[in-house]
């Protein structure tokens, strides 16, 4: 059976101070939860800021909660490459998981899919457990082309890395038009990309294709995140803008039940 997890992209907000503001408050939440046994999820991963990592993950040790980047160098070993971080400096500071190929990155830094998957590759070399998105953007979608845009996202992860690498990573299903919009995937319609993402697994290797966790994202909020998790292929979500909101995210993760 796939562990339910919950991850929360903070993308670029939050000071200090109102990092750990936020994540004392989550995991205050977390623990009363989890004693009165109203917590269904049981991974709860956090992506703050690079700047916030080290000091959150130090803080928050032991609180049930784990942290993750939201992006990492593909460069593996240290040298001139101003600006990157590399996945063993993101293990270094406490992170246990990271986030590759959002759909911002993709658009906004022009990341390549192979771009993407020597990213997957440096995260696991570090020891790193990589969420890595894929997703159609409204043009793809309105075009029928959803399928073929995730097979081809996918596939260059697989190609580069094997699909025993799945043994381990989660996939995220973030349909584009989906992030930020308040527009959502149906939940019939997310379970048939989820579906079609595990097939593509299933291609290489049926058992890992089980074991996979496939997780939703796009607009998932306390009203829609029971009936997207009810879905049998999806496994939990990547949680953007009601990461930011203790209360909501801990209402999706309480709704992140088998
Ligand atoms: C995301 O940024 O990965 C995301 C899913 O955002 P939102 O939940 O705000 O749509």
């Amino acid at each position: 059976m796939r562990k339910m997890l919950v991850a929360g992209n903070w993308k670029m907000h939050g000071s200090r101070v109102v990092a750990h503001a936020l994540v004392h408050e989550i995991a205050r939440s977390v623990r009363e939860r989890t004693e009165a046994g109203a917590l269904a999820c049981e991974e709860v991963v956090l992506c703050p800021p690079f700047t916030h990592l080290a000091e959150l993950a130090a803080q928050f040790s032991g609180s049930g909660l784990a942290f993750g980047a939201q992006d990492v160098s593909e460069h593996v070993a240290s040298g001139a490459y101003t600006g990157e971080i590399s996945g063993a400096m993101l293990g270094d500071v406490g992170a246990a998981w990271v986030i590759v190929g959002h759909s911002e990155r993709r658009q906004y830094h022009h990341e390549s899919d192979e771009l993407v998957a020597r990213k997957f590759a440096a995260a696991l070399q570090a020891g790193l457990t990589p969420i890595v998105c894929v997703g159609e953007t409204k043009e793809e979608h309105e075009a029928g082309r959803t399928e073929k845009v995730i097979a081809r996202q996918l596939g260059a992860v697989i190609e580069h890395n094997g699909i025993e690498a799945f043994r381990t990573a989660v996939i995220a299903y973030e349909p584009v038009w989906a992030i930020g919009t308040g527009l959502t995937a149906t939940p019939d319609k997310a379970q048939k990309i989820h579906a079609f993402i595990r097939s593509q697994l299933g291609k290489k290797d049926a058992n890992i294709s089980l074991l996979t966790r496939v997780l939703y994202g796009g607009s998932v909020k306390p009203a829609n995140a029971a009936e997207l998790f009810a879905q049998p292929d999806v496994d939990g979500g990547l949680i953007g803008g009601a990461a930011l909101l203790a209360t909501d995210f801990l209402d999706i993760c309480a709704a992140a039940r088998r």
